[in-house]
Parts: C-alpha cells; sequence; structure tokens
C-alpha cells in the first residue's frame, strides 16, 4: 500500500510500504477513505520530537471502511464505515475504566521510554513516535486499529459527509475537551491562544458550554477571521504585541476568567526578548519547548481562574511563571484528548446541526500530495487551516 512516512527533519514522502495485517483477535483493518494533517504532525515534521524513525508512518486522524476484522471484535464488521480515535486504548484498565483513554495503561508497547519522559507511561497513539508506541498512522491507504472493540465509532448516516465526521478522530473532541476543562461559568469571557483547527473548535465549544465573550488569540488574519466568522472576538498579537495588557483592557482590567493554550510547543512570538532566548535553548536542546502562548495565558488569566491546556507539550520549560499560577489561585489542566469519551455526545451535536466541523476544513489532496500537504499548512501558505488527504 501508500503511505506517507518520516524521512527525516521537515522531510515526508509517500512511499510504498506492505500492508498492515491483524496482529491480535481485538484488531481490525481500515480502508482509509478520509485523512487529516494535525499541528501535532507538524511537532514531527519539524523535528521536535526525538523518538522517530526514518520510514515511520504518520498520521493519527483517519477513518474509513472495515476490511478485516479480528475475531475478539464483535462489535464491528466488514463494510462498517467508521471514524478511529487517536488515542488508542485497551477499554479495560483502571485509566480506561476513568474514562481517561488517552493514558491507558495497556496500549503502550514503550511504557518504559514514556515514563523516562513523563515519570509514567501514556497511551499508544497511532502515527506518533516511539514515545507512544511507535505504531503506524493513517496518512495511508490502509491501517491496523489495536483494541478496534473499544475505538472506532461508527457512522450510520450516510448523509453525512467524510469532512462532517473525521474530525471527530481529534481536533473537535481535542477543542471540546480544552473548554470542557477550563471549567467555563455562563457569563465567562474566555481567551483561546492558537486559531488553528484545535484553538477553532475550542472557541465554538466554550461557546456552547456557556461562555459570553470567546476571544481568539493569534497572528494570521485569514485564521483570525474563520473564528470571528463563528463569533469570536480576535486579537493579532502583531498589531497587539501586549497580549496580556490588551486582554486586560478588553475585560475592564480582570483578565479573561478562563483561559485555553491550543498552540504548544513551538509558539511563536517575534517581539520579546524570551522569543530568542528560547529558541536558542530549543535549538541548543537545553529546553523542549518554547512555551510563550502558555506563559501568557498563565499570566493574563483573572485571579481565581482556569487555565487549560491542549497544546502539545514534550518535556521542560523554563520561567515557567509558577509565581502567578500559586499566588493567584489559578487552576491548571492538561491532557491529551480522551477522545473516546467525547465522540458519541459531539457526532449527536453534528448530527443535530448544533455544530458543522467542516468550517475549519480548507485543502483536500490526494494522498500523494501529502508533502505538498505538510508543506502548506506548516507555512500557513494559501490559507491552509486544514488538509484532508484522500487515499
Ligand atoms: P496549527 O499549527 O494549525 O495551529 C497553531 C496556531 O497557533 C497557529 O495558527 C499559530 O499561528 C498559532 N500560534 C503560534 N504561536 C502563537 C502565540 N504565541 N500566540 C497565539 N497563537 C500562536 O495546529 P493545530 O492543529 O490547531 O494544533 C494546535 C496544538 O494542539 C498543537 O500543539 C497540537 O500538537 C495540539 N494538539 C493537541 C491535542 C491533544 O489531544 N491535546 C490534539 C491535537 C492537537
Ligand atoms: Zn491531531
Ligand atoms: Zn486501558
Amino acid at each position: 500500500m501508500k503511505a506517507t512516512v518520516w524521512s527525516g527533519r521537515n522531510t515526508v514522502q509517500v512511499e510504498n510500504v506492505p500492508d498492515p495485517q491483524l496482529l491480535s483477535q481485538r484488531d481490525a483493518i481500515v480502508k482509509i477513505s478520509s485523512t487529516a494533517i494535525c499541528g501535532s504532525d507538524l511537532h514531527l515534521y519539524d523535528g521536535y520530537m526525538p523518538t522517530m524513525k526514518r520510514g515511520d508512518i504518520l498520521g493519527h486522524e483517519f477513518m474509513g471502511e472495515i476490511v478485516e476484522v479480528g475475531k475478539g471484535v464483535s462489535n464491528l464488521k466488514v463494510g462498517d464505515r467508521v471514524v478511529v480515535p487517536f488515542p488508542i486504548a485497551c477499554g479495560g484498565c483502571a485509566q480506561c475504566a476513568a474514562g481517561n483513554f488517552s493514558v491507558c495503561e495497556n496500549s503502550n508497547p514503550n511504557a518504559d521510554m514514556a515514563a523516562g519522559m513523563f515519570g509514567h507511561p501514556t497511551a499508544g497513539i497511532f502515527g506518533y513516535s516511539h514515545l507512544t508506541g511507535g505504531y503506524a498512522g493513517g496518512q495511508a491507504e490502509y491501517a491496523r486499529v489495536p483494541f478496534a472493540d473499544v475505538g472506532p465509532i461508527k457512522i450510520e448516516n450516510d448523509d453525512l459527509t467524510d469532512e462532517q465526521v473525521l474530525f471527530l478522530s481529534d481536533v473537535f473532541p481535542t477543542g471540546y475537551m480544552g473548554a470542557e476543562m477550563a471549567d467555563i461559568q455562563p457569563g465567562d469571557t474566555v481567551a483561546v491562544w492558537g486559531a488553528g483547527a484545535v484553538g477553532q473548535f475550542a472557541a465554538a465549544s466554550a461557546r456552547m458550554l456557556g461562555a459570553e465573550r470567546v476571544i481568539v488569540i493569534d497572528r494570521f488574519p485569514y485564521r483570525l477571521k474563520v473564528a470571528a466568522d463563528a463569533g469570536s472576538e480576535t486579537l493579532n498579537y502583531e498589531e497587539h504585541p501586549n497580549v496580556v495588557e490588551t486582554l486586560k483592557e478588553l475585560t475592564g482590567g480582570r483578565g479573561p476568567d478562563r483561559c485555553i493554550e491550543a498552540v504548544g510547543m513551538e509558539a511563536h512570538h517575534g517581539h520579546t526578548h524570551v522569543y530568542a532566548y528560547d529558541r536558542v535553548k530549543q535549538a541548543a536542546r537545553m529546553e523542549t519547548e518554547r512555551a510563550y502562548a502558555l506563559r501568557e495565558a498563565i499570566m493574563a488569566c483573572r485571579s481565581g481562574g482556569t487555565v487549560s491546556i491542549v497544546g502539545v507539550f514534550g518535556g521542560f520549560v523554563d520561567k515557567f511563571p509558577i509565581g502567578s499560577l500559586m499566588n493567584r489561585s489559578i487552576t491548571l489542566r492538561a491532557g491529551q484528548c480522551h477522545v473516546h469519551r467525547y465522540m458519541r455526545p459531539l457526532l449527536e451535536r453534528i448530527e443535530k446541526g448544533e455544530i458543522d466541523p467542516t468550517f475549519v476544513h480548507t485543502h483536500t489532496l490526494p494522498l500523494d500530495e501529502a508533502p505538498h500537504g505538510y508543506e502548506t499548512f506548516k507555512h500557513k501558505t494559501d490559507d491552509c487551516l486544514k488538509v484532508i488527504l484522500k487515499p
């Protein structure tokens, strides 16, 4: 089959690789109809996840048709149309039982490596480095789905297009969880850093959960326009470099009640010394992240408010404003999305017409053009917000 493989920093290729096979009774093989590129893939593409190997198959956002199914999967049959959540979860461990699927205790064969980095292991993730299990991803013609009795959700309504349901695999649930973790109360003002697909869904979800005002922060006018069209206020930090002060001005001096970080380890900032400092340290591998947006989120948040992190971080951060967090009673929450928890309720919201996830979709390319898709998405050219690849 054809698959998108990682072959070094800033290089992906579409290559012929062996077809996946059932390895366990709880596996299924999915013939992929649509698969997307995520900001998380950019962290791999840009070389910030050290446990990638040449030839690893990328992709964790995918859907398609079941073409083979193990004997242990009684809820799916050949021909079913499914969306697959990006974390791989067994469904039976203590964490799965608690609904914390992205920290499943049974799905990461490289648990020791992850524990070495994080103190404890995390779940396996499709196409997302050896730290998360080294599983082949879904930017390919086929994928093997472990624990297929637990993860994939069947889409029975043929009227729903792939584009309407594909984002249930990650970015819609992730944005939703970002808003849920923020503990939004009716009337709250919520600030969202990052107008990528994750930030866009966080902003939309914040409104669903009762926020009165949502302010989305980014530097790309075309991305901010998508947020504005969906009902958010916007703040372009190239026009207003002091984001913390600007947010205070917009909120009567108090700061947003809830702050959602949807940027992650590669945050950009052009206007301060800390940016240069972070770049140097990150390049020298002396710190793993540029936590620029995270620092702003904490400093901007009103006292007693909540900061919710869905942007991905991989290791350690310098100049973390622990004094602000501690002295001002701020609650900090974070997580890789427990996608399994949210797929069904969010599918229902799509079916009821409460949200149309296609508002973030800008590009469709054949799988063969994945390298072009990565470049366009990375550099935010051609007003690119979300790329779907068609195998
Ligand atoms: P994206 O690259 O499309 O969007 C990121 C946006 O952040 C860009 O528009 C960029 O301009 C903006 N940005 C950069 N620096 C900024 C700053 N200092 N202030 C404000 N905005 C800034 O990526 P995406 O697909 O939307 O993903 C966003 C983040 O969410 C990534 O870190 C990704 O890894 C992470 N993610 C997390 C989960 C999870 O389960 N927690 C799931 C999917 C993605
Ligand atoms: Zn993703
Ligand atoms: Zn589990």
